[in-house]
């Protein structure tokens, strides 16, 4: 009995050990790596990076990594010359919030996360090429950010604009719109209120129709396309000008064939020159009514709001 059990103890296969010779051996020999002048065809694979915000991979990243290795290893197998690259998506708010809760430099703090990460990828066998990582937070890498945003700059395609954000007065710090949810401040659950900032904007509506031309060559879930054309946002129009107590005020239609029905304007509550258009005499209700509009609102509670308004008392 004694000696049937060691038998079995004996014939087990031990996994661990295999891996980690066979893992060596791709790593000693570099066996993943992209060839340069290659006569294959290329291939090109990438994956979302990875947040080092935690130092650890969950059961989400061993999924979407392990269909971009597959992947990537079926094309080497279809004698593609493969370029499979990771790196790491590392500068942020909770990478910055993780360090401070662990009272680490944010640059420790992220250098250890992506050093284990690495390691979870590994033991994995993901078949990245290993020579070529990036990682956001890197000189080498943001440098290049920068250039991109420069030649933004001087084509007028970024710019700044005052728009509102999510605020907290009490943390004085602008909120993501998950960090504002049911309109409380998830540090210090304060109430947050919509103020107006200066902030740099992208002029991606510029693209609008190249972007919405190169998504119809893509084999992506139609659900995935329209949030993309939504997103993209075009919308074709006209603006007609209305003349409101002697001034031109432009407003854009999608349905000018409705332009002689048109029996009231409406004017966003947050629009900036909401107050020019009201009469002195309507001007302290709209002002108290624009002040009402400012308390956050979230996505889903905008969906389900009845429509208010109040009157300017100006007429077109
Ligand atoms: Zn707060």
């Amino acid at each position: 009995m004694e000696k049937a059990e060691t038998n079995v103890q004996d014939s087990r296969v031990d996994l661990n050990k295999i891996s980690k010779k066979w893992q060596a051996e791709w790593e000693n020999h570099h066996i993943f790596r992209a060839e340069e002048d290659s006569e294959k065809p290329k291939y090109y694979v990438l994956e979302m990076f990875p947040y080092p915000s935690a130092s650890f991979l969950h059961m989400g990243h061993v999924r979407n990594y392990t269909i971009g290795d597959v992947f990537a290893r079926f094309r080497r197998m279809q004698g593609y010359n493969v370029l499979y690259p990771m790196g790491y998506d590392s500068f942020g708010l909770p990478a910055e919030n993780a360090a401070k809760k662990e009272g680490i430099h944010p640059r420790r703090y992220t250098e250890n996360a992506i050093r284990k990460i690495m390691e979870y990828q590994k033991a994995l066998g993901n078949s990245y090429d290993w020579s070529r990582v990036i990682s956001t937070c890197e000189p080498d890498y943001y440098r290049w950010n920068q250039l991109f945003f420069l030649k933004m700059l001087e084509r007028g395609l970024a710019y700044r604009k005052k728009a509102p954000v999510n605020w907290c007065p009490h943390c004085e710090s602008v909120l993501a719109n998950e960090e504002a949810e049911g309109g409380k401040c998830w540090r210090c659950g304060g109430p947050v209120v919509k103020k107006e900032m200066e902030q740099w904007f992208l002029k991606t509506t510029a693209y609008a129709q190249e972007l919405l031309e190169g998504l119809e060559g893509l084999e992506w879930p139609e659900k995935i396309k329209k949030m993309q054309s939504d997103w993209i946002g075009r919308s074709e129009g006209v603006e007609i000008n209305f003349k409101i107590n002697g001034k031109n005020w432009p407003v854009f239609t999608t349905r000018l064939d409705t332009i002689f029905g048109v029996t009231f304007v409406v004017i966003a509550a947050d629009h900036p020159k909401l107050l020019e258009i009201c009469t002195p005499e309507r001007r302290a209700e709209v002002q108290s009514f624009a002040e009402k509009c400012k308390r956050f609102i979230s996505e889903e509670e905008r969906a389900l709001l009845e429509k208010e308004g109040v009157f300017t008392g100006a007429y077109a």
